[in-house]
């Protein structure tokens, strides 16, 4: 059941992304409406508004085509003929049963209708709110118009129906115009919905794009630096790790540059999954990354070991060739007091002694230098 109303839930959303779907929804609708009147009036005999109805008909059907097929100006030729459809309808019915049965109503629709159709189908932006705000006047002055043109001629076909069949009528326009105001809301409300998952999705993508190296997928410098903002507003204690690959020129010199690639994307992804959410991990340059922690020093050290040891076993592959690689790390615990640029040179050194020292260890602040 789930499963089916969330099918049915894809399926409207998918709709409701197609402007066409929804302006043949529109037009269905007010075709069909105009079946029934066609019916109902040769129930009452009032042959003007059969004549009417019939022509009302015809055109929405080929304002139907004119969607199916057209494009721009055209859609919005369609928009005009119903606002205008619907205006000349409310006038003619005044005129001819009177006021009672509340034809009039289908004026008050038109507002966000038009609204509606202006901003989706208009580029200009001055005209998109301009044109339905004119519309919505005339729409006003017609609702009005309506009321005054049948207090003062009366009704041309006075129709002697009994209260019930009168209530009947004007329950049936209140339906079809409430009918109609949900649904050009619904419709409204669903765009703007899809418009700001899109906007909110296209953020988190500019934000990953502006804090994520593209090629390890680690934080990049200007991402470490606001993490670094973060902890030192906070007073938090902090470590660091500085790793650089050992001889990392040599591999890139002797199996290419796009070797040398692998090689740092894998130990990104080693690194990522030896920290996991004890830090922030960030490509601080070249071939250098550095491991912000929030553990104490033994467990940074425990971390750096760890990668280290990782690293180390790792085979690294690109088409029939395999090599090992390994790192050196130093690490650095912040002290208070201290400034984060102080705290990464006490790593830094670490990583620099170890460099001369051997490569492939990790140098920490336990460590006699
Ligand atoms: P050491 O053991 O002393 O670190 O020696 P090393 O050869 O690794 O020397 P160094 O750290 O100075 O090497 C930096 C090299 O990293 C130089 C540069 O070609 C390479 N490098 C930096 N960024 C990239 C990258 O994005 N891709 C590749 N393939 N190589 C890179
Ligand atoms: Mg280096
Ligand atoms: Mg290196």
């Amino acid at each position: 059941m789930i499963t089916k109303l969330s099918a049915f839930k894809h399926l409207l959303e998918r709709s409701l992304q197609d402007k066409k779907f929804k302006y043949k929804v529109i037009t269905y609708t007010i075709t069909a409406v105009h079946i029934f009147l066609v019916g109902l009036f040769s129930y009452l005999r009032v042959y003007p508004l059969i004549l009417f109805n019939i022509g009302s008909v015809i055109t929405y059907m080929r304002c139907i085509n004119i969607i199916k097929y057209g494009h721009g100006k055209e859609l919005i030729k369609t928009f005009y003929i119903t606002y205008v459809e619907i205006i000349i309808h409310s006038f003619i019915t005044a005129i001819c049963i009177g006021w009672r049965f509340g034809f009039a109503q289908y004026t008050i629709g038109l507002i966000p209708f038009g609204y509606y159709m202006c901003v989706t189908l208009i580029d200009d932006t001055k005209k998109k709110y301009l044109v339905p705000t004119l519309l919505g006047f005339a729409a006003f002055f017609s609702f009005v118009g309506c009321r005054m043109i049948s207090m003062f001629t009366g009704a041309l076909y006075p129709l002697n129906v009994s209260s019930a069949v009168e209530l009947f009528i004007y329950i049936f326009n209140s339906i079809c115009n409430f009918s109609f105001l949900f649904m050009v809301t619904l419709i409204f409300i669903m765009d703007m919905q899809t418009a700001t998952n899109l906007l909110r999705r296209q953020n988190v993508m500019l934000d990953n794009m502006a804090s994520i190296d593209p090629l390890t997928g680690l934080y990049n410098r200007r991402s470490m630096q606001d993490f670094f903002d973060a902890v030192i507003k906070a007073e938090e204690n902090f470590c660091l790790i500085m790793c650089d690959i050992d001889n990392f020129k040599k591999v890139n010199d002797t199996y290419g540059h796009d070797f040398g690639d692998v090689v740092l994307k894998e130990i990104s992804q080693i690194i990522q999954t030896q920290v996991s959410n004890h830090g922030n991990v960030c490509r601080w340059g070249g071939e250098e990354i550095l491991i912000m922690t929030k553990v104490s020093l033994d467990y940074t050290c425990k971390i750096a070991e760890n990668i280290r040891v990782e690293v180390e076993k790792h085979s690294f592959c690109l088409h029939d060739t395999a090599i090992h690689c390994s790192l050196t790390l130093g690490v650095a615990a912040h002290r208070p007091g201290n400034s984060v640029e102080e705290t990464i040179t006490h790593a830094d050194k670490r990583l620099y002694y170890g460099k001369k020292n051997g490569k492939n260890r990790v140098v920490s602040p336990y460590d006699a230098q």
